[in-house]
């Protein structure tokens, strides 16, 4: 962590322990105290010269299938002047539309909707099946160019960055002339363009960045906010979801201008937490710092949407192994092992329901969170027709290598350990196929489900 980051957090803590402390009117009161405390800490925050960039891919999947087809298959068709969209195959019921061209927003097509939905709107639209491959090898370059503008980058996500370049950017400028650079790069030497945002805090870079695209710089100080953002719908303001900006309508408040000015005793009454979180992004306070390693992960999980609708037990519980396969091999990549693990099912009327239990002991054996797993599934299972099933984990913790013995347990947890890293290693070394299961040999379904978020 960077020292202004770190004077500004104690700042921050200090203002607020002085407000405590002073003893004046509610609980409400003091949280709308600590806000303001924050928003002048934020005018401190301007004087550190903080600057951040966010960096956002135009359309990522679509712009890197455009660029890899049009480079290395041949193709003379560019699929970014086209109406195009990348989706799952519908056949297998995943087909939802993942990104889609310039062209194709035009129609009204959203991302997360049907493809077949999205094809009523376009018959003409050209989708292709999308190569996860490809797209964290895109991801990978893309990010390898920022790290030489500034050792503080923290991906975001796989088309999404942030940037401190408070400490280089004097090496290449001014702030948009670095940002500026930063975007030709990308084009030249990868063949795709990208937003970015630049302001002094990660929020404000975030909202920048989304301005109008593509291939653009932005900028949102503290000082533009008022003309450049406070107009927007709450709806475009970074944690308001479809959900929050439906409630936010019904309070009266429509722009993100509105929400800054509103009472946040008022929203924290009626969003909770969120409503206090909401209000100091509406007024621009954001004081998350970049981090340049992620965050240890908490929970992992894994689900899949089957092909056809599961009614019996043996079919349900091989997904369920298809999923602990692929759970167990990254919990024990990262050397990690969880104390909770929970089942979820979607039945085919896509209602949902889920089921959890902790362990004695954590693990990150395949076989036993398999057999948690089917233990959780028969609890909570109606006999319904299955679409979709999950197994889910929390208390994720570095591994252990203890565990409680039971007197009745004649499980030799030593060899099953043994025996899931010899798997490991072979598929590390032969590829995910060379060992299966037998359980697995001729069914409609892969051997190890899942491995991508979803
Ligand atoms: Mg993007």
């Amino acid at each position: 962590m960077s020292r202004s980051v770190c004077s500004r957090m104690c700042l921050t803590d200090k203002l607020f322990f002085w407000k405590q402390e002073s003893g004046t009117g509610s609980r409400y009161q003091l949280k709308k105290e600590r806000m303001f405390a924050i928003i002048k800490e934020q005018e401190v925050n301007i004087r550190l010269d903080q600057i951040i960039f966010h960096i956002d891919v135009n359309s990522a999947f679509l712009s890197w299938e455009a660029v890899y087809r049009l480079a290395h298959c041949g193709e003379q068709l560019d699929l970014r002047k086209v109406a195009s969209a990348v989706g799952g195959d519908t056949s297998l019921r995943r087909g939802i539309i993942l990104a889609k061209s310039i062209p194709a927003k035009k129609y009204g097509i959203r991302t997360g909707e049907a493809v077949w939905q999205a094809k009523e709107k376009c018959p003409g639209l050209v989708v292709v099946e999308p190569d996860y491959k490809l797209y964290e090898g895109c991801s990978a370059a893309f990010m390898d160019i920022l790290r030489e503008y500034s050792d503080m980058v923290e991906q975001y996500s796989i088309d999404e960055a942030f940037m401190d370049m408070s400490e280089s950017c004097h090496l290449f400028g001014t702030a948009k002339e670095a940002a500026r650079q930063i975007r030709e790069r990308i084009r030249e030497e990868l063949g795709f363009t990208v937003n970015i945002g630049i302001s002094n805090n990660k929020l404000l870079a975030k909202m920048a960045s989304d301005f109008c695209k593509p291939d653009q710089v932005h900028t949102l100080y503290p000082w533009e906010i008022r003309q450049k953002m406070w107009p927007l719908p709450v709806s475009e303001l970074f944690f308001v979801g479809r959900a929050t900006a439906k409630k936010l309508f019904s309070m009266g408040i429509r722009t993100i201008g509105e929400l800054a000015a509103a009472d946040p005793a008022w929203l924290k009454e009626i969003l909770k937490k969120q409503g206090e979180v909401i209000w100091a992004f509406a007024n621009g306070v954001d004081l998350s710092p970049v981090l340049d390693a992620p965050p240890a992960n908490k929970g992992y999980g894994n689900s899949t949407t089957i092909p056809f609708d599961v009614e019996d037990l043996a079919m349900a519980k091989r997904v369920l192994l298809a999923l602990s396969e692929t759970l167990g091999e990254r919990l024990r990549a990262d050397r990690a092992e969880v104390s909770v693990v929970s089942v979820g099912i979607r039945y085919a009327d896509l209602s949902y329901f889920s089921h959890q239990k902790k362990l004695d002991n954590p693990t990150n054996l395949t076989l036993e969170l398999y057999k948690t797993a089917c233990l959780l599934f028969e609890q909570l299972w109606d006999k319904r027709p299955i679409r979709h099933l999950g197994v889910h984990t929390s208390g994720a913790g570095g591994e252990s290598f203890c565990r409680q013995m039971d007197f009745f347990d004649r499980t030799d947890y030593g060899k099953l350990a043994k025996i899931d890293r010899t798997v490991d290693n072979i598929r590390g070394r032969y590829g995910r196929d060379a060992v299966r299961r037998a359980g697995f040999l001729g069914q409609p379904i892969s051997h190890m489900c899942g491995g991508y978020p979803l």
